[in-house]
């Protein structure tokens, strides 16, 4: 009777052990999820603190690294700190149930740390290492504490967390085994107690296992409790916001620097906060790109402006709105076909929307960003090279990516007709664009003088404050109504107003 209330309550403690450790490896996979897009860069500055924030939110996390397909370390955040596995190919791979998802143990036996990778297409890994000894404290009943002992294994052998002490619990022959498999990773628990405290161990009836069973439960509880009353991460964030529908398209003029007429407008996301706060985008768009949510972003956004401005396209077929596509999400197979939907079901045309590709982040694959590139024009978009001249990408490419239009970066304009290298590249993308047949496009204008000087330089467009800076949409209809009036000879303003 007692030896049948024994060896089930030690089943089930083992059982319980188990779980635990199922629920670190579900939090690491949680939080992988969040930036395993195929076309994230994770190693830059902002990517990284996001994973860093990651890592702080999530107890039992103590690294996040980026590894590159042969396991050489990309980054962490934690350089140097745990990344001993990182570098060998060697290292044992335990596959769990989803495919992309791997568990590493640790070289250092019984460190217990182990590694949870999930492999993001064929590029990279990123790969969470986790100590899971605070979630296994306090495993036995009192009475057993110092003659058993509970590990938990990656894969047959490697020991990931062992509990109590194993000079006390004898032979092998005077112990008794329990042991736990998860169905779902390849982690397991093996609790072994010698055979004369499981002898003498008597528990009394019921009450043990209420003990035991109240205070795992209550563990798990907590652990369930804190993922969900964590402050959200700066992805879980963004996520809803986007759902809410709180990132919004701001507008900014584009004009002719001839006549400062508005031809167009460059759509600017702004994340419009409950309590009435404006988020600029440089506070979030790093997120958006590191975690993949930068394409449900940039659809919503192009769906909402085209509806808000399709009354006002009607009346002008030639007026271009140009919206900022990052690189990555260019090249993301389907790009074209869903915007296409996009599109067509905002009841507006390609031949309204600039794709603008910016510069500042390396291309994924400039071979098929340019097979993209040539593939929307034919569907009748007009491509735009955004911050040319600032990013990484030198000026080669331009020819290759063939854009409709080239944007001047705002560092350039900056200084332009003061420092003679800002010249000197103006004057370059002026022939260049006029030779491959481009638009220039000066961003940044803020003076009269900038305007006029560019003008004389061979650049035929603009945007900046000089015109206007983004304005939400009610303000941006307004003001080009407005100016239009204005443009008007007296009669017809009349007439028009009337
Ligand atoms: P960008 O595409 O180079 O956009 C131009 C930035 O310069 C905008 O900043 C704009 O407000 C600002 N600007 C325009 N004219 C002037 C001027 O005369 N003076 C000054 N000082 N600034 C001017 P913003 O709106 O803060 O956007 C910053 C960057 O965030 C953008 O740079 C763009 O790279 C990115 N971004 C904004 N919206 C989106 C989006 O919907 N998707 C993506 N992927 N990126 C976006
Ligand atoms: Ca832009
Ligand atoms: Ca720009």
């Amino acid at each position: 009777m007692q030896t049948q209330r024994n060896l089930s309550q030690l089943d089930e403690l083992s059982g319980q052990l188990l779980q635990r450790a199922e629920l670190a490896v579900d939090y690491a996979v949680i939080t992988l999820g969040d930036y395993a897009a195929p076309s994230n860069d994770l190693c830059n500055a902002d990517a990284l603190r996001a994973l860093r924030q990651a890592t702080f939110a999530r107890g039992a996390i103590k690294e996040i690294a980026v590894l590159a397909a042969d396991g050489q370390l990309l980054c962490s955040t934690t350089p140097g700190h745990f990344d001993t596995q990182s570098s060998s190919a060697q290292v044992a791979e335990f596959e769990s149930r989803n495919p992309s998802i791997v568990l590493q143990p640790s070289h250092a036996e019984g460190s217990g740390l182990f590694r949870v990778l999930w492999r993001v297409g064929d590029s990279h890994s990123i790969a969470a290492t986790l100590n899971i000894d605070m979630l296994m404290f306090d495993t036995f009943p009192a009475p057993l504490r110092d003659e058993a002992l509970a590990e938990i294994r990656v894969g047959p052998a490697d020991v990931i967390a062992r509990f109590g002490d194993v000079a006390s619990t004898g032979p092998v022959e005077t112990t008794r085994v329990f042991a736990s498999a998860s169905g779902r990773y390849p982690v397991n628990v093996a609790l072994a107690v010698s055979d004369r405290s499981f002898r003498n161990w008597n528990p009394w009836p019921q009450v043990p296992v209420l003990a035991i069973g109240a205070m795992a439960g209550a563990l798990i509880g907590l652990l369930a409790a804190q993922s969900l009353m964590r402050p959200p991460g700066p992805v879980d964030a963004l996520r809803l916001a986007i759902r809410r529908g709180e990132l919004v398209p701001y507008y900014q003029p584009i004009f002719e620097l001839a006549t400062s007429q508005i031809i167009g407008c460059e759509v600017l996301v702004r994340w419009l906060k409950r309590d009435g706060e404006v988020v600029f985008p440089d506070r979030f768009i790093s997120t958006a790109e590191a975690s993949g949510l930068i394409a449900p972003m940039t659809e919503r956004l192009v769906e909402r402006a085209l509806i808000e401005m399709k009354p006002m396209l009607a009346d002008r077929p030639e007026f271009k709105i140009a919206f900022n596509i990052d690189p990555a999400h260019f090249v993301t197979p389907g790009f074209l076909d869903t915007l296409d939907h996009i599109v067509a079901n905002a009841g507006s045309s390609a031949g309204h929307v600039v794709l603008e590709l910016t510069e500042r982040n390396a291309y994924p694959d400039m071979k098929l960003a340019v097979a993209v590139s040539d593939e929307a024009r034919k569907r009748g978009y007009r491509v735009s090279l955004d911050d040319t001249g600032a990013g990484h990408n030198g000026l080669g490419h331009i020819q290759d990516l063939n854009p409709d239009i080239i944007k001047i970066d705002k560092k350039f304009v900056d200084v332009f007709g003061v420092v003679a290298t800002a010249d000197a590249i103006v004057e370059v993308l002026v022939s260049l664009g006029n030779r491959i047949g481009a638009v220039l496009v000066a961003e940044g204008i803020e003076t009269e003088g900038q305007r006029a000087a560019l003008a004389d330089a061979g650049v035929a467009q603009g945007q900046g404050y000089l015109v206007s800076k983004p304005v939400p949409v009610a303000a941006f209809l307004t003001m080009l109504q407005e100016r239009e009036v204005s443009a008007l000879p007296p009669a017809h303003r009349y007439a028009e107003v009337a």
